[in-house]
């Protein structure tokens, strides 16, 4: 059957050209690279070239990039490792209500061992405003943490002018961009943040590697304790194949992104437009231009996201809800409560997030199939009646 995936704010599939870059570290290459011989100095030149890789993609020092496990650890890390730093400073910091979890659930994590913490709110796009962030930086605040861009609803953050707000208070500031390296233009410098969180399998490298940039001279502890790893940032054995694929994956990344970023925006309107002229009762969700390219989502009303997925992978198309029925109840995200998404729908959202290996004969398909699904659902709903 043919299958269709659009679910690349999930993951993605790795490269083929990533993972034969990606081989050889598993079979003759193997050695350690703290060790002195050349099998293992060949691993550490190769560990050294990716990092250089991913500096550039962000326009970061090669010195800045730490690897991390991928993008749940570089957020755990980075907002852990600087609140202790910093806690002869102050133990407020600033997150916003639509953050990934490795965010919110780490914040919250050091506001029960007695940081203080608060969850700005968004408006109903998912913007943190400026202005809002100004209001709650007090005496005490060491560190904003805002993602660069949702990977529910795909709005991408004025990261550059939060980050201003929060240095003008002499604040710290984190971006999770998990949803944003590789995809759009991210400049460390240009935006202005201290650090920056990024992983591989977002953008067709391997699962469980990623990294956190630090800007250098930032005051922050030991990422993990242990051997003198990552400049003796974070102890580890390095992960040598994952690294040399998120390095690889970096770097293609870079050279595909004006075309793909254009083809996956244009893709994505088509597919946006489509659903919304075909079947009524729909809503869009996150920001209409200030998007993450080729990511689609929305709300039906009247219907069950979860019950939208079922039907579609019958059909070989794969993607995702909000949504999840966790407790034996459909219960909706953070992040559409945090939208105000109105009752009535805030159950029937959808998301679509569209890569390199979709077509427009993928979207005309999705689009066909989605109304059938959509009306059928609706016909058997006692929640919907025409
Ligand atoms: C996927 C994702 C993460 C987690 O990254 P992993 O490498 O899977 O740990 C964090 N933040 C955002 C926004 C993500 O989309």
């Amino acid at each position: 059957m043919r299958q269709i995936y659009m679910d690349h704010s999930a993951t993605t599939p790795v490269d083929p050209a990533v993972l034969e870059a990606m081989i050889p570290y598993f079979t003759d290459l193997y050695g350690n690279p703290s060790s002195l011989y050349s099998k293992g100095q060949a691993a550490k030149r190769a560990v050294e070239a990716s990092r250089r890789k991913v500096a550039s993609l962000i326009g970061a020092d090669e010195r800045e990039i730490y690897f991390t496990s991928g993008g749940t650890e570089a957020d755990n890390q980075a907002i852990a490792a600087y609140m202790f730093a910093n806690a002869d400073r102050g133990r407020h910091l600033i997150t916003s209500a639509v953050e990934h979890h490795a965010v919110l659930d780490t914040c919250r994590h050091l506001e029960k061992a007695g940081f203080e913490l608060t969850v700005l709110p968004v408006d109903s796009h998912g913007l943190v405003e400026p202005e809002t962030l100004k209001k709650a930086i007090k005496p005490g605040t060491t560190l904003v943490t805002i993602m660069h861009a949702n990977n529910e609803i795909g709005t991408i953050q004025p990261i550059k002018e939060l980050a201003a707000v929060a240095h003008g208070a002499g604040v710290a500031f984190h971006t999770d961009a998990v949803q944003t390296v590789g995809k759009v233009p991210v400049d460390v410098k240009e935006l202005g943040v201290d650090m920056l969180s990024a992983s591989s399998h977002k953008i067709y490298g391997p699962k469980g590697i990623g990294c956190l940039y630090i800007k250098k001279g930032s005051k922050i502890g030991k990422l993990l304790h242990g051997g003198p790893q990552e400049n003796k940032m974070r102890a580890g054995t390095e992960n040598v194949p994952g690294i040399v694929g998120f390095g690889q994956a970096a770097e293609l990344a870079g050279q595909r992104m004006p075309v793909l970023s254009a083809r996956l925006t244009a893709l994505g309107r088509r597919l946006r437009e489509g659903i919304v002229r075909d079947i009524p009762g729909t809503h869009l969700t996150g920001h209409p231009e200030l998007r993450i390219p080729g990511s689609v989502s929305l709300c039906f009303e009247h219907v069950e996201g979860e019950s939208i997925l079922l039907p579609l992978d019958g059909y070989g198309i794969m993607a995702s809800t909000g949504s999840a029925c966790t407790t034996g109840f459909l219960e909706p995200s953070h992040v559409l409560l945090a939208i105000g998404v109105p009752h009535e729908t805030v159950h029937g959202s959808l998301r679509l997030t569209l890569g390199k290996d979709n077509s427009d004969e993928d979207v005309d398909f999705t689009l066909k199939v989605l109304q059938e699904v959509i009306e059928r659902l609706r016909a058997v709903s006692p929640l919907y009646n025409k």
